[in-house]
């Protein structure tokens, strides 16, 4: 196991972590606390929003840096959830109402001559658990449903919503010995 970081996730096994290639995110739950607020408009349009942590965004930011292949998976579909992946530039975003995970995540790696042991897969419930049973990097957040918790190799200390993608990209990342580049490198851009 590499080292965690002293106020850092807890850590990987730098051989799984470096063996990732393409990383799915589930989006309730682990992208978000798992709430749904619903509404309507004057007009009668229902709304529903869901709420994002910012920090996630930066960390699915420096996984594509890395040039990991990204994509949002979710059993749900959400326009909150195509607006969120838009804004950070993640391009492959699938919603299957019916949470059939296993077919979208293998046509991405099929496109991309992924195997299922280069990828890694955070998520937080049951709909994740059979996709999480094939790939390499099984991952959950600190609420995680039991079943998931037995089969992940890596939990993170944060909850869903509250920074979980984040901790876990950087978990990531440092077992990869990136972390620290990609910050120094997102500090450069940054620098006047
Ligand atoms: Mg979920």
């Amino acid at each position: 196991m590499s080292a965690a970081a002293p106020c850092g996730p807890p850590a990987l096994a730098g051989a799984t972590a470096r063996r990732v290639r393409m990383v799915v995110l589930d989006v309730d739950g682990v992208m978000t606390d798992g709430g749904v607020y619903m509404g309507a408009t004057a007009n009668g349009e229902s709304v529903e929003l869901k709420r994002f942590d910012v920090r996630d965004g930066l960390g699915i930011r420096l996984m594509a840096k890395a040039g990991l292949h990204l994509a949002i998976v979710s059993g749900r579909v959400s326009e909150s959830t195509r607006l969120r992946a838009a804004e950070l530039g993640v391009d492959e975003v699938h919603q299957d109402g019916g949470a059939r995970k296993i077919p979208v995540i293998a046509r991405l790696m099929e496109a991309r001559g992924v195997r299922w042991e280069e990828v890694a897969l955070l998520g937080d419930d049951l709909a994740d658990l059979p996709a999480l049973r094939r790939v390499g990097l099984p991952a959950t957040v600190a609420n995680g449903a039991p079943e998931v918790c037995e089969v992940a190799l890596w939990q993170g200390k944060r909850v869903g919503g509250g920074g979980a993608v984040r901790e876990f990209a950087e978990a990531l990342l440092r077992a990869r010995n990136e972390w620290t580049r990609l910050v120094d490198e997102y500090c450069r851009e940054r620098d006047g």
